[in-house]
C-alpha cells in the first residue's frame, strides 16, 4: 500500500515558483541529479571506510538511460540510497531555511544569472522543471527494503515499499510534453545527455555511463571490414573525463577550465577571484587547490557553514570539509588537497594531530597570505573588493588567539579615514603622517560621518592628523591586540589624554582647573551616578563639550560586548571635558557664581548632549527635555 504524504507548506510553493517562473536555464537538472548520485557514491564510500558491515568496493558507477517510447531518462547510482525517513525528510521538505524569502525577492532578470539552485540545494527538484512526474526507486544498505518514491511535484507524494535488491538510487524522469516555445525532446537524444554531461558534470570524479548507439563498420564472416557499410551497434560509453582536474600540471589548466571547475565543484555561480594552485614535492608531496570566491558565500556567518578543504589521499575522495587544512580567518576559501602521503583511513581525531597535515594547512596559509600580499601591491582594485568580502574575517584573524597572527596579517589590513576617500594600509597612514605626529589615531563610531563630526576631532583636525575610521564591532578589539604598528601606538580619540598640547597649554588648563575647583566638584556632585569625573578639556576647540571615556573599555567596546550574550552591564568610565575656551564655560562660571541652584538643569543638558554627540542613549529624554524648555524659556527676551 502506498502512503501519501504532502510537502511542507514552504516546499510547495517554492517548487510552484522554481517550476513555473524563476528558473529559466532548465538543463541544469541533469547536473544537479548528477552531482546528487555523486555525493551518494561519496557518502557510501566514506561509510564504508568505518563500517565493517559496509562492502568495500570500487565498482561506483553513475548510469544515464533514455527511453524514448517512455518519454524517460534515467539517473541511477550505486551510492549510499536512502531510508524511509531519508526520503521523507530529504525528499520532502525542499527548502533550506531563508531560501524561500530569498526567491521571492529576487527579480526575475537576476534570477537568469543566478544558480540559485545549487547554491541553495534545491537541487533534486529542478527535476520538476522537465518531468511531469518522477520517480525514486532507493535502497540504503541500513534498511531491509527498498522504497519507490513518486511525486508528480504539485501537492504530494507517496512512498511504497519495493522490492530493490542492490544499494543505490534510480530516479526516472517522466518527461514533459512539448508546450510551444518548451520544448523537451532534446533531453531524450544521446547527443544532448553527452554534451550536457561534458558541459557540466566532466570532473565528476565517478564514471558516467550510457549505453548510446553508434555506427560500426561491418565486417564479413572472415572478419574483414566491408568497406562503405556500417551497422548501428548498442555501446556503454563513459561520458565524464573523469581525470581530476589536479593529475594535469599546472601549466596544462586553463585559467576558464579552473574556474569552470570551481563553479560547479563549489556550487558558485561567478568565477573565483583568486585562485592558488601549489605543487610540493619533497620530504612531503602534496599539490592544492585554492579559490577564494568573489563573494562571501550566503551563509557565512551562519552557525550551519562548514569550513574547509576537500582531501584526497592517494587519488583516493576522503572528507569533504577538512577542517583543520585552513585557518577560521580564511574559513571562506575553498578548494582541495592532494598527497599521497596521507593515509587513506584517517579519522577525525587522528587528522587533528596529523603532523603532515598541520605542516600542508601551515604551509597554505603562508602561501594564500603571500598571494593576497601581491594582489594588495599589484591590483588594489581587486585587493579592494576582496578587502570589502572578507576584510572582517582577516580583523578576526587578528585579534584571535592573543594576536598569535598578528604580525602576518597586519599588513592585509585596510583602514578608512578621515581625511581620504580610499581605505589604506598602516604602512601607507605611517608613511603620510606629519613629522611631529607620533601616535596612531583612530575614532571609533557606528559610521564615519559620526567620527569626522566628533567634537573629539577638533584639535587633530586643525594639528592635519588623520584618524582611522573603525566601524565594524570586531575593530576596536583588534587594535587592542596590535597595540603598536612600526613602533607608534594607537591612540584613541574618544579616550584618555591626548597628549596633544604644549607643556604652558597644559598649565595653563591646570590653573583654570584650579581656579574653577569648586565649579566642577558641583558638576560632578550632580552627575555622580553617571560620570567618573568632570575635567577641563585640552582636546576641544570649537566644541563646548565632550564625552571620553576613560584607558580602560571604550565606549563603542561596551555596545559590543553588551549585545553577546551572558555578559551583561560592563560599563566604560566615562568623563566629562568641557571647553574652557568656549563662551559655553564662562556662562556656567556666571550661573555657578549668581544663580547656582540652576546649576543642576546645566549639568544634566550638557551632560545629554554630550551623551547624543557619542551616540549613546540618554537615560531620562522626557527629562532632558523638560530642562531644555525651562532653559529656552529663561534665554528668551523678556515678555509683556
Ligand atoms: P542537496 O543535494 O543540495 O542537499 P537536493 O535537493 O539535491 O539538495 O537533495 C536533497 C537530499 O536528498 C540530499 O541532501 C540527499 O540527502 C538526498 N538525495 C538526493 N539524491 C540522492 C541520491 N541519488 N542518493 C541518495 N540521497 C539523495
Amino acid at each position: 500500500m502506498a502512503e501519501q504524504l504532502t510537502f511542507k507548506t514552504e516546499s510547495k510553493r517554492l517548487l510552484h515558483l522554481m517550476i513555473n517562473s524563476i528558473y529559466t536555464n532548465k538543463e541544469i537538472f541533469l547536473r544537479e541529479l548528477i552531482s546528487n548520485a555523486s555525493d551518494a557514491i561519496d557518502k557510501y564510500h566514506l561509510l564504508s571506510l568505518t563500517d565493517d558491515k559496509l562492502e568495500k568496493t570500487n565498482d561506483y558507477e553513475i548510469r544515464l538511460e533514455v527511453n524514448k517510447k517512455k518519454r524517460t531518462l534515467t539517473i541511477s547510482d550505486n551510492g549510499i540510497g536512502m531510508t524511509h525517513d531519508d526520503l521523507v525528510n530529504n525528499l520532502g521538505t525542499i527548502a533550506k531555511s531563508g531560501t524561500l524569502e530569498f526567491l521571492k525577492n529576487l527579480k526575475k532578470e537576476d534570477a537568469k544569472n543566478i544558480d540559485l539552485i545549487g547554491q541553495f540545494g534545491v537541487g533534486f527538484y529542478s527535476a520538476f522543471m522537465v518531468s511531469s512526474k518522477v520517480e525514486v526507486r532507493t535502497k540504503s544498505p541500513y534498511s531491509e527494503t527498498g522504497y519507490l518514491w513518486t511525486s508528480e511535484g504539485e501537492e504530494s507524494f507517496t512512498i511504497e515499499e519495493i522490492a530493490k535488491p542492490d544499494r543505490g538510487t534510480v530516479v526516472t524522469l517522466f518527461l514533459r510534453k512539448n508546450e510551444e516555445e518548451d520544448t523537451y525532446d532534446e533531453f531524450l537524444e544521446d547527443y544532448k545527455i553527452s554534451s550536457l554531461v561534458k558541459k557540466y558534470s566532466d570532473y565528476v570524479r565517478y564514471p558516467i555511463k550510457m549505453d548510446q548507439e553508434t555506427e560500426k563498420p561491418k565486417f564479413d564472416k572472415d572478419g574483414k571490414e566491408i568497406e562503405g557499410k556500417f551497422e548501428t551497434v548498442v555501446e556503454t560509453k563513459i561520458l565524464n573525463k573523469m581525470t581530476p582536474i589536479w593529475s594535469k600540471s599546472k601549466a596544462e589548466v586553463k585559467p576558464e577550465e579552473l574556474n569552470e571547475f570551481y563553479k560547479n565543484t563549489y556550487y558558485d555561480y561567478t568565477d573565483p577571484l583568486l585562485t592558488v594552485w601549489t605543487d610540493v614535492e619533497g620530504a612531503l608531496t602534496y599539490k592544492a587547490i585554492v579559490f577564494i570566491p568573489a563573494k562571501a558565500p550566503y551563509n557565512l556567518y551562519s552557525e550551519k557553514y562548514e569550513k574547509g578543504l576537500q582531501l584526497y589521499a592517494k587519488g583516493v575522495f576522503v572528507m569533504d570539509k577538512c577542517k583543520e587544512l585552513i585557518p577560521d580567518y580564511l574559513r571562506f576559501a575553498k578548494g582541495l588537497v592532494v598527497s599521497p602521503d596521507l593515509s587513506l583511513n584517517i579519522s577525525r581525531e587522528i587528522l587533528q594531530h596529523n603532523r603532515q597535515l598541520i605542516k600542508i594547512a601551515a604551509n597554505l596559509e603562508k602561501k594564500i597570505l603571500s598571494e593576497l600580499e601581491k594582489m594588495l601591491k599589484n591590483d588594489r582594485e581587486k585587493y579592494e573588493t576582496f578587502w570589502k568580502q572578507f576584510g572582517v574575517d582577516l580583523k578576526y584573524g587578528v585579534y584571535d588567539n592573543y594576536g598569535e597572527k598578528k604580525e602576518s596579517l597586519q599588513d592585509l589590513l585596510l583602514f578608512a579615514t578621515v581625511n581620504g576617500d580610499k581605505p589604506m594600509t598602516l604602512k601607507e597612514y605611517v608613511e603620510k603622517m606629519p613629522a611631529d605626529q607620533k601616535e596612531i589615531y583612530y575614532g571609533s563610531a557606528s559610521s564615519k560621518d559620526q567620527i569626522v563630526v566628533s567634537p573629539q576631532m577638533d584639535l587633530l583636525k586643525s594639528k592635519g592628523y588623520d584618524v582611522l575610521v573603525l566601524t565594524d564591532d570586531v575593530d576596536e578589539f583588534m587594535i587592542r591586540i596590535l597595540h603598536e604598528y612600526d613602533k607608534h601606538e594607537f591612540k584613541s580619540i574618544n579616550q584618555g589624554d591626548l597628549n596633544l598640547v604644549d607643556e604652558t597649554e597644559k598649565e595653563t588648563v591646570k590653573n583654570l582647573e584650579s581656579t574653577n575647583k569648586t565649579l566642577l566638584e558641583a558638576l560632578q556632585a550632580v552627575l555622580a551616578s553617571e560620570v567618573k569625573e568632570v575635567k577641563l578639556s585640552t582636546r576641544l576647540t570649537d566644541s563646548p563639550v565632550c564625552l571620553v571615556s576613560g584607558e580602560g573599555l571604550s565606549f563603542e567596546m561596551e555596545k559590543v560586548i553588551n549585545q553577546m550574550p551572558g555578559e551583561k552591564n560592563l560599563k566604560a568610565d566615562k568623563i566629562l571635558e568641557i571647553n574652557p575656551k568656549h563662551d559655553l564655560f564662562r556662562a556656567i562660571t556666571s550661573v555657578h557664581a549668581q544663580e547656582p541652584a540652576l546649576l543642576e538643569d546645566y549639568a544634566w543638558v550638557l551632560y545629554n548632549q554630550a551623551l547624543l554627540i557619542e551616540g549613546l542613549p540618554i537615560s531620562d529624554p522626557v527629562g532632558f527635555a523638560n530642562k531644555m524648555v525651562k532653559l529656552l524659556i529663561k534665554a528668551a527676551p523678556s515678555q509683556q
